[in-house]
Formats: C-alpha cells, structure tokens, sequence
C-alpha cells in the first residue's frame, strides 16, 4: 500500500499535476489498477513455468527470464500439436521397415495411441518405449539375418556338391543327383526364409529334376561314347602293333624271313657303331649259293624258292641272336658274325658248310637237293673301312666261284 501511495504521488508529481484530492484518487485507482496486472501477470508467469519441461525450465534460469511476455518467446519455440501428429503420422513408416515383422502389432498399437494424443510423444515414458522397440526390432533383424543367412548356406552347400567335379566324373552320378534333390527337398528352411528361400528351394528342386532327367541320357551317351572310344583305342592299339609289325617286316625279306637290303643297312650303321666304340670284332661273310640257275632250271622256280628259305633258315639257326643275316639279293646272302677270336669265326663257316652239304633239301616232299656253296669271308678290324671290307669279301667270293665252286675263302688266303 505504501509502494501505491508512493508511485501514485511520484506519477503526478511527473505529470505536473497538483495532488488535489480529485487528481490524487484518479491516478491511485489508474496505479492501483497496474499493480493488480502486474500481480496477475506474475501468478500466470508462474503457472506456466510449472508446466514447461526440464530443458524449458533451464533455459528460462540461464535466460534470467521474469515475465510472462518473455516466457511467450520461450513457448513460441515448442513443437506445435499439429505438427506432432503429423511425426506420429510418419512413425509408421519410420520404425516399421524391418526382416522381421513380429515386431509389428506392437509398433502399430503404440503408434495408435499416440495418434489419439500425439503430445504423449514428448513424455518420458513413449520415448522410452519407442527405444525397445527399436532395440527389439534390431535384435530380431539380426536374429533373422543369421537364420537366413544358415539356410543360404544350406542350400549353397547342397548346390556346391552337385557342382562338385568328382560328382560329375562320378560314375553314379544319376543316383548322386537324386540324393542330392532328396537332401534339397527334404532342407528344413527357418520360419525366416519361408517367404524367399522356399521359392528358391522349389525351383532348385525343379533344376535338379530336369538335369536329374538330362544326365540319364548322357550317361547312356556318355557310356555308349565310353565303349566307343575303348573300341577305338583298342583299334588304335592294334593298328600301332601292326605298324611295329610292319615296320619290323619291312626289314625282312618275305621269302625267307631274314633280313632284307634295307634292314642290313641300319644294322650295319649300328654294328659299325659298336666296333667303332666297343672295339668289338666282327666278320664279314658272303655265301652264293652255287650253280642256283639250275636247280630253278631244273626243279623249277618255285622249288628254287624252297631251296633259298631252308639255306636261309639253316643260316639264321646257325647265327647267334646279335649277329646278323642277310639276303643280299637273289640267291645271295650275308652274315655279320661277332668274335674274339678268329677261330670262332672258322668254326662258324665249317659248321654251316657242313650241315648244308648234309642236309637234303627236300622239295615236295620227292626231290631231295644237294646245295653247295661259295663264300668269302673277311674280318672287319683288318680292313680301314666297312665298304673296304665288305668289297674284299665280295671279292674272295668272286676267287672261290672261279676257282672251283663249293669253297669258302678268307682274307688271309685261308680256304675252307
Ligand atoms: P653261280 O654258281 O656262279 O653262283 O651260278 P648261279 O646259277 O647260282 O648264279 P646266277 O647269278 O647265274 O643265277 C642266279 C639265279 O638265281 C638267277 C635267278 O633267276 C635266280 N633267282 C634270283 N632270285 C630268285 C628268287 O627269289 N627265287 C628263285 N627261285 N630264283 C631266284
Ligand atoms: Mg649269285
Ligand atoms: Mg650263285
């Protein structure tokens, strides 16, 4: 009351007013009447900032704020109801994309009900709720995620083996194929995958059925192709032993099975070889088969024929396995006789003179034939030369032909 007085008499003091007591009531009920505003003022001042939240409240101790016309600025701040609920509006698809959608009648009913009252938004406790939800909702995804995530590689493992190499080689692998569709069919998908993995799961089992069906006829062909392809090797294989065969023949003399022109010259270049290295001796031998014209005269040619394969028989069973023998042409052959010592060879020469003159060549099964031959022989180490050599030989033939027939010369001038 005092304070009234005292604004009173300041206030016409300040209007230059006399404080007559007309002026003096007027300007104490216009005083009286301010002051009840301003005592208004300050109960609503604090009637609103009992219901402003905590960092309202904060901000109107840092800001000193005393009046209500301040405190206005403060609120002017606060979110508006409408646009509360068009976030609320909005939860729906903010928290609801998830793997997971158990979570989803729970997020609806919370989000119903602050539909209803959307300012229910700010309270302590919805924000703790919509906090789970989203940690739930994580943890399900998650969960989800690993089940999911197990029955890809369920049916990846599955699908790896069809694709295994040895399953393809496999021999069964018809029977391998329809294990693996029972293990695929039989897969127990989580409750997670049932939506996208089931789909995946039948079309494999489709693939697989149809391939199941595929592979049965190329095992028939693969088979049929197998057997094929064994003929043909063991084809192959006999064409190559018939080429050894023929290249062996092609070094043999068909009429009498010993060695023709063309397989003595390699043997000659490897024996050639071996003396050259080896020092090992060898001696020439040319035999002719004396007065042969006659017997084909005689007997005829094919007899000549007979006579010519026994010789050469009895020639190769009287050479050892690393000499050689040789029809050098016609009635003419030649032997290339390994030694140590000359002698060998001398007896070699007697022993094949004497079981040709003993033995009767027998021609169907009548004519019996005395054969007699000429030879010349020379022993290789004596000569520079292979040709030398066999020149020499060639030669000492030639001197027992003129010189009787039925005789065997050696370089030396020995004759047998
Ligand atoms: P020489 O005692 O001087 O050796 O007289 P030869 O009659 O044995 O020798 P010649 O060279 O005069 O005659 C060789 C004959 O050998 C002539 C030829 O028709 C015959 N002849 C050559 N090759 C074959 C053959 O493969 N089969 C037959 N049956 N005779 C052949
Ligand atoms: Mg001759
Ligand atoms: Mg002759």
């Amino acid at each position: 009351m005092k304070k009234l007085i005292e604004t009173t008499l300041n206030s016409l003091a300040h209007k230059g007013l006399d404080a007559t007591p007309k002026n003096y009531a007027k300007e104490f009920y216009t005083k009286a009447e301010e002051l009840n505003h301003e005592v208004e003022d300050l109960k609503n001042f604090y009637k609103v900032l009992d219901t402003l939240g905590q960092d309202e409240k904060k901000v109107v101790q840092e800001k000193n704020i005393k009046t209500a016309t301040e405190l206005i600025q403060i609120l002017k701040q606060r979110v508006k109801k409408a646009d509360i609920s068009r976030f609320v509006n909005h939860m729906t698809t903010l928290m609801k994309p998830s793997i997971n959608q158990e979570m989803y009648s729970k997020i609806d009913e919370m989000i119903l009900e602050l539909s209803n009252k959307p300012e229910k938004l700010l309270e302590k406790r919805t924000l703790e709720t919509v906090e789970e939800l989203t940690n739930e909702r994580i943890r399900l995804d998650r969960q989800a995620l690993r089940e999911k995530s197990e029955d890809m590689k369920k049916l990846t493992n599955i699908i790896t083996k069809y694709y295994d190499r040895s399953l393809i080689q496999s021999d069964n692998t018809y029977d391998e194929i329809i294990t693996i569709k029972g293990e695929l069919e039989a897969l127990e998908l989580s409750s997670q995958s049932t939506r996208e993995l089931t789909t995946m799961q039948a079309n494999l089992v489709d693939t697989i059925y149809k391939l199941e069906n595929s592979i049965e006829k190329n095992k028939i062909d693969l088979i049929k192709g197998q057997n094929e392809s064994n003929d043909l090797h063991k084809q192959i294989n006999e064409l190559e032993e018939e080429l050894i065969q023929l290249q062996k023949e092609k070094n043999i003399d068909f009429l009498t099975g010993v060695m023709n022109r063309r397989g003595y010259t390699s043997a000659v270049a490897k024996i050639e070889n071996e003396f050259t290295i080896f020092q090992s001796n060898y001696a020439i031998v040319f035999y002719d088969i004396d007065n042969f014209k006659n017997i084909n005269d005689t007997y005829g040619h094919e007899c000549g024929d007979v006579i010519l394969n026994i010789f050469a028989t009895i020639l190769k069973k009287l050479t050892r396995e690393d000499d050689i023998i040789c029809r050098y042409g016609g009635e003419e052959f030649v032997a290339l006789i390994h030694y140590n010592d000359e002698n060998e060879v001398k007896r070699y020469i007697k022993r094949v003179k004497e079981i040709i003159a003993q033995n009767k060549f027998i021609y169907n099964n009548e004519v019996k034939l005395l054969v007699k031959f000429s030879a010349g022989v020379t022993f290789r180490n004596k000569y520079e030369s292979y040709e030398m050599a066999v020149k020499r030989a060639d030669k000492l033939l030639y001197d027992a032909k003129h010189s009787g027939k039925d005789k065997i010369i050696l370089d030396e001038g020995t004759t047998l």
